[in-house]
């Protein structure tokens, strides 16, 4: 019996690695394909813009991973899944034929959503854009304008507010003033996830005089000005705003598959809510709330689960999404947000400051530690 994974992001990587836990290879085969060589830990991005960071500290070769684990690794770009048939077919022609298949393909950013926004904003969301970035924001100079926002649909609010802390903080060490707005759709700052979080994000923008709008959506971005719901027009020389996402192209070829601008449907046991042989996990499936690494690694442990328990005919469990996210506020430290569901009842809170921050790197040097040594 073969077991395909598409992705090999914090979805498909864990997945893989549980499927491989649970499974026979003599019994199993397990086959992961990626359109990339590397696992990149995407948390990292953020600093690349502001600090040295090399590439080698959140970035590993995969092939060594699933040759030690028993996984075969193809790497090679997916550009249709013919799920009648049960088929890959991959872009050099090859088509792959599976029994049961994890989608771990995550997401790209639909610029095209927002009129105006494409080209004009600066972004962190892979290596080559954040180092763009980087050089973006070296060249920025004394009472510039700059604009950071989080656009309507958006499901990564997260990466805006980092972003801007430490942007803050790097003009702060650099001796720049430039005015900073910042904007989002969400009713309050990182809406839902915790009171504390919200009234921090409120006194860290006021302390670094940044001037700010929420509940606002953008309609359109014209003349190096972004055109708020609210009437405001905000003029800028430097702009980044997160916009929704989309699915990613095979998803839009692959004719068998209902999809929302390429993101696919789910039900609570991450399985396709058309073919149950078939599971959606990570930034690539519509589960609501933010979309985030710890997300997409929990839902791809879950999803490997379940298709050993389909497999042994056991009831299949279903996702209960929690939230612990590490958010870096600049000169601040970081903030860590916990909302979790335990066995004694839900445990809530945020702490700030540097501890959460040492949490972030020790996050990244933990996978780097699990995964490629
Ligand atoms: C700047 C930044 C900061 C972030 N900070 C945090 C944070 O602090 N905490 C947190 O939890 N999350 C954070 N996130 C979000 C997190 O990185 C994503 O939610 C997570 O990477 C989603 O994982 P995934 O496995 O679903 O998809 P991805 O990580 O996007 O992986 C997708 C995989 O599919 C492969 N693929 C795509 N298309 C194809 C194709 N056609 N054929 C074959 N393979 C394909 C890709 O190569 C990749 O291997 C951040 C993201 C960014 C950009």
């Amino acid at each position: 019996m073969r077991i395909a994974i598409v992705g090999a992001g914090f979805g498909g990587l864990n997945a893989a690695v549980e499927l491989r836990k649970k499974l026979k290879p003599s019994q199993f085969q397990i086959i992961v394909i990626s359109d990339h060589p590397q696992f990149v830990f995407r948390p990292s991005l953020i600093w690349l813009p502001f600090h040295n960071h090399p590439l080698n500290k959140f970035t590993f070769p995969l092939r060594p991973l699933f040759e030690k684990i028993g996984a075969a690794f193809i790497e090679n770009g997916v550009q249709a899944i013919k799920p009648k048939q049960n088929q890959i077919l991959c872009k050099n022609g090859e088509i792959i034929e599976y029994d049961y298949l994890i989608l771990a393909s995550g997401a790209s950013p639909d610029w095209k959503r927002i009129k105006g926004l494409e080209g004009e904003s600066a972004s962190v969301y892979h290596i080559s854009s954040a180092l763009q970035t980087r050089k973006m924001v070296k060249e920025l100079k004394e009472d510039e304008s700059i604009v950071i926002g989080i656009a309507q649909g958006n499901q990564t609010q997260g990466i805006a507010y980092e972003f801007l802390f430490e942007l803050a903080a790097f003009l702060n060490e650099h001796h720049i003033k430039c005015p900073i707005t910042f904007f989002t759709y969400e009713k309050e700052f990182f809406e839902a996830k915790s009171k504390k979080a919200t009234s921090k994000l409120e006194k860290l923008m006021t302390k670094n005089q940044v001037k700010f709008y929420c509940n606002v959506s953008i309609e359109k971005i014209k003349g190096g000005k972004v055109y708020l719901s609210n009437r405001e027009r905000l003029a800028y020389s430097f702009l980044l705003t997160l916009p929704p996402y989309k699915g990613k192209e095979f998803i839009f070829s692959s004719k068998g598959l209902k999809h929302e601008n390429g993101i696919l449907p789910v039900n609570e046991t991450l399985q396709s809510v058309q073919w149950e042989n078939i599971y959606v996990v990570g930034d690539a499936n519509d589960m609501k709330g933010t979309k985030t690494g710890r997300a997409a690694e929990q839902q791809g442990i879950l999803a490997a689960g379940n298709v050993v328990k389909q497999i042994k005919n056991e009831p299949l469990q279903s996702y209960q999404p929690d939230q612990l996210y590490i958010m870096e506020l600049g000169n601040e430290g970081a903030m860590l947000i916990i909302n979790q569901l335990t066995d004694n009842g839900i445990l809530k809170g945020t702490i700030s400051g540097v501890l959460p921050h040492m949490m972030k790197r020790a996050f990244e040097k933990y996978y780097m530690f699990k995964f490629s040594e």
